[in-house]
């Protein structure tokens, strides 16, 4: 893969980074979720070189990051359900799967006959969008495999001369990606749990969404490794249990750090054990971290991988 100089852009620099974006270029962009990775959708070029630069498999699908509602119901065939939850959640951390109303590049797309569209919550990324006058395509700014980047400097991390440039909007407020669900039945599906819980979703459309099935019905992410740091991970039930394991450690000089699991610093937790070079991370997880569907879900695949 050819060696880029990652600029590193702040607000401030927005024309430059629209300017990279608009001649083909890939950028990391700020989302109220985690830093996307983002290529126009009319550049297939473009599009590949964001799955090449994260080591992502081509079947899996990438979102495409709308400026509006409105330009998002220009992509997609809208049903009831959809305009109820763009009207409620949007801008947002919620992600619809609809069927395309336009042709849609299949490198986005994965060749599936449907669409993942979301509008971010972040000004500057909607601003962004609307700079470059096209949807940009984004999956997560991480190489594949490892924990999603809430912060521009573990996108340079993993990314560092692999693209064009980040643009630097600060951490990330949700640090967790958008929920995904698939808007063309009724009731809805559940492909992936994330940022806006499943019973806001159930609040707006006053029915209960249907979890997908099995990994084979979910997103097709979900069937991948994922979310994993270096150091293996170890959960344990209770803070007893933490404190013994950390004890025992010291004797056996083995390098342990523990993490008490929270939604919107999970991603960055990893990360810094990581950067402590420890061999094992233990990760609380008792019946309050069960309970949360977003949290327990991306730990079993951090676990599983
Ligand atoms: P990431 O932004 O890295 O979390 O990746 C985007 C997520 O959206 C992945 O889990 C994809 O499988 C999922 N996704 C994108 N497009 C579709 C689609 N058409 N149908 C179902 N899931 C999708
Ligand atoms: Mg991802």
């Amino acid at each position: 893969m050819q060696h880029l100089t990652t600029e590193h852009l702040y607000p401030h620099n927005i024309e430059r980074a629209a300017d990279i974006l608009k001649r083909g270029g890939v950028v990391a962009v700020p989302t109220e979720t985690v830093y996307g990775l983002a290529a126009r959708i009319d550049n297939d070029e473009a599009l590949r070189n964001v799955f090449a630069a994260k080591g992502r498999p081509s079947d899996n699908p990438l979102i495409v990051h709308c400026a509006s509602i409105e330009q998002l119901a220009t992509l997609v065939q809208m049903t009831p359900s959809a305009l109820r939850l763009a009207d409620a959640c949007m801008p947002g951390p919620l992600t619809l799967v609809l069927e395309a109303a336009v042709p849609i590049s299949e490198v986005v797309t994965a060749g599936l006959p449907t669409v993942a569209v979301r509008v971010p919550a972040n000004d500057v990324l909607r601003r962004l969008i609307d700079l470059v006058g096209v949807p940009l395509a984004a999956p997560s700014a991480n190489v594949s495999g490892r924990p999603s980047p809430t912060t521009a400097a573990h996108v340079m991390e993993d990314l560092a001369g692999r693209i064009d440039a980040v643009m630097d909007g600060g951490p990330c407020r949700h640090g967790m990606e958008s929920t995904v669900v698939d808007c063309r039945s009724v009731p809805v599906v559940l492909l992936r749990p994330g940022a806006i819980p499943a019973s806001k979703i159930e609040h707006v459309l006053g029915h209960n969404v249907r979890r997908a099935m099995g990994s084979e019905e979910g997103s097709p992410g979900m069937r991948h490794r994922h979310y994993a740091p270096t150091a293996s991970i170890r959960l344990v039930e209770s803070m007893a249990e933490m404190r013994q394991a950390l004890d025992d450690a010291h004797v056996t000089r083995t390098r342990l750090c523990g993490i008490v699991p929270v939604a919107e610093s999970l991603y960055a937790d990893l990360r810094a054990a990581d950067a402590l070079n420890v061999e094992q991370i233990l990760v609380l997880c008792d019946h309050t971290v069960q309970a949360d569907e977003v949290l327990w879900n991306r730990l079993r695949k951090a676990i599983e991988s």
